[in-house]
């Protein structure tokens, strides 16, 4: 049997995350990953936006982690030569109902440490964005975007610089908690077994059920599980935007069906919100009315016919429809009474921005030292 200091199950932005800060402490760590590439899920099925931390409630962990880890992945972007640009984004109201909600928002940034807001007339905002209505609007600066892709690719370059290591087509099928744990895993159709001091679950959509597996773990501890799909459509042909613009939030848990441009200059609209029953990322064309009326709110010359179906994520949600949104959760020894144990259940959206910060977190939890200069 093999041993390691520590696994982390999931190759996706935040077991990468986490598996380079264990890494970078010293700790032989080793990845697990079900699938044969790393971010084959949410982490490659998302909206790439760098997000400011405007809209969670203050005093949670997603206002905390987004705002810090914000800051962490713009400097590492930086540093490791992620592609990256902070384009700003535009908060839109389309009547004078919606003012009330920018109020809000402008609040609540404010109590988030996210003092950069600022007020825009129609005028201003037909200035920058010549396509878009709206009656008034927020600018937000410190919003950016994003290579998914090559931030993961930045992560796990940096585990393995530090020694740790990635396996793909490795399924964690449970585990023995103890002083040591101990991991089975199944890789080309055989089962092996993998012992360490530090095991951290990271499976993303399939973490409640992963920790369901664990042996020694009380059930009660696991939190419910909702799925709630997002679906984007791209936009054919010239890009009429060139920053990020969203309408006010929804009531339905989702920031509302937005404009996000890409890297290259693309434009997509989405996500929206489907609670689904089971993991299903296919894409069909039925929603085209409902996207293009919601669009059209902002965005009233949208040719309709130009809309193409894209692509769909699935937020992992631990409260369901209707619910407030739940914030994310890291449960560590003093929730679940393991040493050297950290489930994480629900890291939704902010999670790609938070990912830096949610490693801190994790390795703080579980006593891992040095800790990070944070600024
Ligand atoms: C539609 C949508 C839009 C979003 N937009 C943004 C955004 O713009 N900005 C932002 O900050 N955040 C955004 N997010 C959130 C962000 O994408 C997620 O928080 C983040 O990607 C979660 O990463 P993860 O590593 O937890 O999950 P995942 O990327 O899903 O990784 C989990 C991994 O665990 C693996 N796994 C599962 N079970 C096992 C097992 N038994 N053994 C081994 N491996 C296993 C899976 O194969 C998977 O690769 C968005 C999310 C969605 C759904």
């Amino acid at each position: 049997m093999e041993h390691v200091d520590c696994i982390v199950i999931g190759g996706g932005v935040i077991g990468l995350a986490v598996a380079r800060r264990m890494a970078s402490a010293g700790l032989e760590t080793v990845v697990l990953e079900r699938e044969a590439m790393p971010g084959s899920h949410t982490s490659s099925r998302n909206s790439e936006v760098i997000h400011a931390g405007l809209y969670y409630p203050p005093g949670s962990r997603k206002a905390r982690l987004c705002v810090r880890g914000r800051q962490q992945l713009y400097r590492y972007c930086e540093e490791r030569g992620v592609a990256h640009r902070r384009c700003g984004k535009l908060i839109v109201a389309t009547s004078e109902d919606e003012h009330a909600t920018l109020r809000g928002y402008v609040a609540t940034a404010g109590r988030n440490g996210v003092t950069d807001l600022a007020w825009l007339t129609p005028r201003e905002v037909a200035a920058m964005e010549p396509a878009v209505h709206c009656t008034a609007a927020l600018w937000s600066p410190s919003t950016g975007i994003l290579s998914s892709h090559e931030l993961l690719q930045a992560l796990l370059g940096d585990l393995e610089a530090s020694g740790g290591s990635l396996a793909c087509r490795a399924e964690v099928v449970s585990a023995q908690l103890g002083s040591r744990h101990l991991v089975i895993v199944q890789q080309d159709g055989a089962r092996s077994e993998l012992e360490s001091r530090l095991l951290v679950n990271a499976a993303g959509l399939d973490a409640q059920r992963v920790a369901r597996t664990f042996a020694g773990l009380d059930a009660v501890t696991i939190p419910p599980q909702h799925l709630a799909k997002g679906l984007y459509f791209t936009l054919q042909g010239r890009a009429p935007f060139g920053h990020l613009i969203y309408p006010v939030a929804r009531s339905d848990g989702g920031l509302g069906i937005h404009v996000t441009v890409d890297l290259g200059g693309g434009v997509r609209f989405g996500p929206d919100v489907e609670w689904i029953s089971a993991i299903d990322y296919s894409v069909d064309d039925s929603r085209r009315a409902a996207f293009a009326a919601a669009i059209r709110r902002y965005y009233p010359d949208l040719d309709a016919g130009r809309l193409q179906p894209g692509y769909a994520g699935i937020r992992a949600r631990i409260s369901g429809p209707g619910e407030p949104a739940a914030d994310f959760c890291l449960q560590g020894p003093d929730q679940h009474g393991w040493q050297g144990l950290v489930n994480l259940y629900g890291i939704e959206s902010p999670g790609l921005t938070a990912s830096l910060a949610i490693a801190d977190d994790v390795a703080e939890a579980l006593g891992v030292v040095p800790a990070p200069t944070r600024n």
